[in-house]
C-alpha cells in the first residue's frame, strides 16, 4: 500500500539512507510494526519463526521501496525531484515535489509503481518456475517456494490493491490522470476524490468488520487525503482563474511625484505598508519608497523631492494577471508590496505578500 504524497515530510521519522538523490526515511511506528510481526512469530513458532518472519516483512518493504522508487524515478523524467521516501506500517510515501499537470505524465508516474512490482512478479515467478517447478507454488507444501512464493504473492496483491481507485492512492491518481484527459483538472480532482472517499468508507466497514485495524489506518489516510488534495486543486485552479485585478487593495496610500520628503511621510503616516508606490501626474508608477529611508530622510532632509529617494527597480504585477501567476512573480522578488498596473503603466492599485499567499476561493 503506498500513497503518492505531495504535502510535508512525515513527522516521526528518520533517515536511514540516501539512494538516488533521495532520502529513505523509516516513521518510528514502523519498529512497532516489525516488533508485534516478530512477537507474534516468536509466541507462535519460536525463534525460528521469528527471524523467517522478520526476514519476510524486511523483504516485503524492499518491494514497496522499489515501488517508491518507480514512482520517484519516473517523475525525474519529468524533471521532478522527490526529496524522500518514507516507510510506515501501512505502506510507503514518495513525496513528490509537485505532481505532474500533465495526465499522460501523472498517469505514468502513477503506474510507474506498481508496474515495479510486476516486474518483481514476473521475476520471482521465472525464478520459481526454474528451481522447483510451478507446481510448487500452486501447492500448499512447497518449502522451497516458501517466502518466495508469499512474496510473489504479495507483490501481485500490492499491483491489485494500489490499482483500487481510492484516490490519493495509485489508483485514484490513474483515475484522476484518465479524467483530466477530457475535463478540467479540478473538476477531475473532485471526482477521484469522491470515489475514493467512497473507497475509503468500504475500506473502513471492512476493516472493522473483519478486525484489520492496517485496513482502518489506510482508510482514514484515503478520506483525508482525498478531502485535502481536492480542495488543493480547487484553490490551485481558482488562483489561476481568478485576476489580481479582482484581489487588490484599490485604495492605497500612494505618493507623487511633486511631493517633498515632508509631505510624503505625512502621507504615510496614514498607513502603515512595507513600501509605498510613487507616481507622477498620470498615475504611471515611477518608483517604490520604503519606511525606513523615509523616516531617515525626514531627519536629515525634509524639504528634498521624495522622488530622490525611490528605488525603480520595483517588481509590478500586471492587472490582468493570474493569482498564481502573481504567486509565482512574489516567489522571486523580496517585496513584500507588490504595485498593480494597467497596460500604460498607470498604478490602478497594490497587493500585499500576504495577500497572495491567502487562499483563493473557487468560484
Ligand atoms: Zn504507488
Amino acid at each position: 500500500m503506498d500513497i503518492l504524497g505531495s504535502q510535508g515530510r512525515v513527522r516521526w521519522s528518520f533517515s536511514i539512507a540516501r539512494i538516488a538523490g533521495v532520502d529513505l526515511r523509516v516513521h518510528a511506528s514502523f519498529f512497532l510494526l516489525l516488533a508485534w510481526v516478530g512477537y507474534g512469530d516468536y509466541v507462535g513458532g519460536g525463534m525460528g519463526a521469528m527471524v523467517e518472519g522478520m526476514i519476510f516483512i524486511l523483504l516485503l518493504f524492499t518491494c514497496v521501496v522499489l515501488h517508491e522508487f518507480g514512482h520517484a524515478l519516473a517523475a525525474r523524467a519529468f524533471g521532478i525531484h522527490t526529496p524522500d521516501i518514507t516507510l510506515l506500517p501501512i505502506g510507503g510515501v514518495a513525496r513528490l515535489e509537485r505532481m505532474p499537470e500533465k495526465p499522460l505524465q501523472e498517469l505514468a508516474v502513477a503506474l510507474a509503481g506498481p508496474a515495479v512490482n510486476v516486474v518483481i512478479a514476473l521475476g520471482l515467478f521465472a525464478v520459481i518456475g526454474k528451481f522447483s517447478g510451478l507446481g510448487g507454488l500452486f501447492s500448499a507444501d512447497g518449502m522451497e517456494t516458501g517466502v518466495l512464493g508469499s512474496l510473489l504473492a504479495v507483490n501481485v496483491m500490492l499491483v491489485l490493491f494500489n490499482l483500487i481507485p481510492a484516490f490519493p492512492m495509485d489508483g485514484g491518481r490513474v483515475l484522476r490522470a484518465l479524467l483530466a484527459i477530457r475535463i478540467k483538472r479540478a473538476r477531475a480532482t473532485e471526482i477521484a476524490a469522491g470515489v475514493g472517499q467512497a473507497v475509503a468508507v468500504i475500506f473502513a466497514i471492512i476493516g472493522i468488520g473483519f478486525g484489520q485495524p492496517i485496513l482502518l489506518l489506510i482508510a482514514v489516510f484515503v478520506f483525508f487525503g482525498a478531502q485535502q488534495e481536492a480542495a488543493f486543486a480547487g484553490e490551485k485552479e481558482a488562483a489561476e482563474e481568478t485576476s489580481v485585478a479582482q484581489i487588490m487593495r484599490t485604495t492605497a496610500s500612494v505618493l507623487h511625484l511633486k511631493m517633498t520628503v515632508i509631505e510624503a511621510a505625512r502621507t504615510a503616516m496614514g498607513e502603515a505598508l512595507p513600501a509605498y508606490p510613487l507616481v507622477d501626474g498620470n498615475l504611471r508608477l515611477l518608483g517604490m519608497v520604503s519606511p525606513q529611508e523615509l523616516a531617515s530622510a525626514l531627519e536629515q532632509s525634509p524639504f528634498a523631492p521624495v522622488e530622490s529617494l525611490a528605488e525603480t527597480r520595483v517588481d509590478r504585477l500586471p492587472s490582468d494577471i493570474s493569482v498564481a501567476r502573481a504567486r509565482a512573480v512574489a516567489e522571486a522578488s523580496p517585496q513584500a508590496l507588490f504595485p498593480v498596473v494597467n497596460s500604460s503603466g498607470q498604478l490602478v492599485g497594490i497587493v500585499l505578500r500576504e495577500d497572495l499567499r491567502a487562499g483563493v476561493k473557487p468560484g
